[in-house]
């Protein structure tokens, strides 16, 4: 067995000086390649043929979606954590699957399970999960149903916070089982400091349906995320800069700029305070074991003893196959890459302080900020998607 904490991974090229920018001159001026910043550079490319410029301070193009194989077990992994691609948007199912025969999607209805009272049990709730941990017999809908609305909670679209809209779906005793210490471990906050948002995110389902999204289409990108992102940046129109910190970039001239990074960095020194953001450590394990270590891609763990929040296990992902598996568990903590804006009061009104500096830099300046970093959302790679190419046809008046 094999393990390493592997936030700087060796599989990923090592950070190298900055290269030199020889041309200084762009149309359009990106800052980040991760999802909101190259669908931006290509609809600017493709679109509109402007001369595009990407400035990336990591060694790889993807944001957090890299994904890469691994040497050693030839599984594709991704570095920052799984990313499970869904959408009910047309226009974003349409618009990823426009390279299809080169970067093919393929259908993958995600499911997750969590160890709870030393039982694996689905999440989101479904029958099954309040059958095993309860010792019923719910057989349909309506039995299941009738149980929810004895035991939910009701906030009525209401919800103050993250438990209330928890217990709302799932009641207090499932809320206490499945939600409260995962919570505290994930965000070192109680349910109820953060907003309803955070646990509007899983759904409780009334029948047997056990995947974890409810959404029409649920893909992983045939080939991996990497590659999906490298066929959207080709183009001639697109200089891709790695390495590279845009503010220590000095000359640069944009006609427009967009920045993706985290907001608080770009205004650092208009002496606001730090926005808060979680991040996660992942401690990887290399098994020599041709079956699979745990049943489902997913495990989460909610239990208060166990100090991780869930294990991935990569080969489960579009039934890769390999002599080893390779499971990832995940630590959440404060230090190191920011993964997740806080969803909590004083931090959305923090960032409103911030949100006004960028209003008036994208009327001095013609900056615009964009993404989960930039505009402090937790929000998925659809709604970034959907939200970069909004964006694009607000600002150049071009619908698709
Ligand atoms: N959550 C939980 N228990 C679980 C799964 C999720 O308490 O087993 C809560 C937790 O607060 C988490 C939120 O639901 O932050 C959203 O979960 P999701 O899986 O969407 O988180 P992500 O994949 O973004 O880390």
């Amino acid at each position: 067995m094999l393990s390493s904490s592997f936030r700087k991974s060796s599989k990923v090229a090592p950070k190298q000086p900055p290269q030199h920018l020889s041309d200084l001159n762009y149309d359009v001026c990106i800052v980040g390649a991760g999802l909101s910043g190259a669908v931006l550079a290509e609809r600017y490319a493709n679109v509109l043929h402007k001369k595009v410029v990407v400035i990336e301070k990591r060694s790889h193009i993807g944001g957090n979606c890299y994904d890469y194989v691994d040497e050693q077990t030839g599984i594709l992994m991704n570095l920052y954590g799984a990313h499970l691609f869904h959408t009910d948007s047309e226009k974003v199912w349409r618009y990823v699957n426009q390279w299809h025969e080169e970067v093919p999607w393929i259908r993958w209805d995600h499911e997750v399970r969590a160890v709870v009272d030393g039982k694996l049990v689905p999440v989101p709730v479904n029958i099954n999960t309040v059958n095993s941990l309860f010792g019923l017999n719910f057989r349909n809908t309506s039995e299941m149903t009738s149980w929810l609305n004895s035991i939910q909670k009701k906030c009525d679209g209401n919800c103050a916070n993250a438990k209330e809209m928890a217990e709302s779906r799932v009641g207090s005793v499932l809320f206490q089982k499945i939600f409260a210490s995962y919570t505290k471990k994930q965000w070192d906050k109680d349910a109820s400091e953060l907003e309803p948002l955070v646990t509007a995110r899983i759904p409780v389902r009334n029948d047997f349906d056990q995947r974890y999204f409810s959404d029409r289409f649920q893909a992983l990108p045939k080939h991996g995320y990497t590659k999906w992102f490298e066929r959207i940046l080709r183009s001639d129109k697109i200089t891709v800069q790695l390495n590279t910190d845009y503010f220590a970039l000095k000359d640069l001239k944009c006609g427009k700029t967009f920045f993706t990074g985290p907001i608080d960095s770009y205004f650092s020194k208009e002496g606001l305070p730090k926005l808060e953001y979680r991040s996660i450590r992942f401690e990887k394990t290399v098994l020599r074991n041709s079956g699979f270590f745990q049943p489902a891609s997913v495990v989460n763990y909610p239990e208060p003893n166990v100090p991780f929040t869930r294990i991935v296990e990569y080969k489960h992902f579009l039934w890769q196959k390999s002599d080893f598996t390779v499971i990832v568990k995940e630590f959440s903590t404060d230090d190191g890459e920011p993964y997740y804006p806080v969803p909590k009061k004083t931090n959305i009104a923090l960032y409103d302080k911030y949100k006004e500096l960028a209003n008036e830099a994208e009327k001095k300046s013609s900056i615009f900020f964009v993404g989960r970093l930039a505009t402090y959302k937790y929000i998925n790679m659809d709604r970034a998607i959907l939200l970069a190419l909004e964006m694009f046809e607000k600002i150049e008046n071009r619908t698709r």
